[in-house]
């Protein structure tokens, strides 16, 4: 019986151990800084917030603790993002973006990491993921510095879920049916690859 029972403690142990991570949803800019062009007509930081939160909501339904870096209309600088990541002790970081660009042809949705083996294939499920369900061309899995990948301690990946300054992508992602599906192309991918 003692033996069981060290057992038993083992497997909660263990089990402990692999628990899911948190998943820290980032949504880009916020208050004074509206993402985007210089002059960009449609912000990028509504879009990303509305996903983000759509997010948080996928996940949670599927009984995933999150963190929102920001939840509402106000600016937080990169270096808290990351700290609000990297203080968990267990975590996977989702930033939430979408592009812009001078030539208003471009349009499709892109997938960045920084480093490390998990925060490259997170890159590519995600990206896999949100190409399947949307669609939408693909212009690539990158790699790439910037500032809250750099910076995480826990697989970061960051998701450019399309153009805003291409008429026909921004059309599209003004309907919130789209931006739902977006959420949930976002949603799937953490779900299979941490629960
Ligand atoms: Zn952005």
């Amino acid at each position: 019986m003692k033996f069981l029972n060290s057992i038993a403690a083992l497997l909660i142990l263990a089990s402990a151990s692999v628990a899911a991570p948190v998943i820290v949803i980032d949504a880009g800019h916020g208050g004074h800084d509206q993402g985007g062009m210089p002059g960009q007509r449609i912000a990028e930081k509504g879009y990303a917030l509305d996903v983000a939160k759509r997010l948080d909501g996928v996940l949670r339904r599927a009984g995933f603790r999150t963190v929102m870096t920001r939840k509402g209309d106000y600016f937080v600088t990169l270096s808290d993002r990351c700290s609000i990541s990297n203080r968990q002790s267990n975590a996977v970081f989702v930033s939430i973006h979408f592009n812009g660009a001078p030539n208003s042809d471009a349009y499709g949705i892109e997938t960045y990491f920084c480093r490390g083996r998990e925060s490259a294939a997170l890159a590519d499920q995600l990206y896999r993921q949100l190409l399947a369900s949307t669609g939408a061309p693909g212009r690539g899995v990158k790699s790439r510095s910037l500032y809250v990948l750099s910076h995480a301690r826990f697989p970061a990946a960051l998701c450019e879920l399309g153009f805003l300054t291409n008429r026909g992508e921004a059309k599209r992602i003004a309907a919130s049916s789209y931006r739902q599906r977006l959420a949930e192309a976002v949603g799937a991918a953490i779900i299979s690859r941490y629960r």
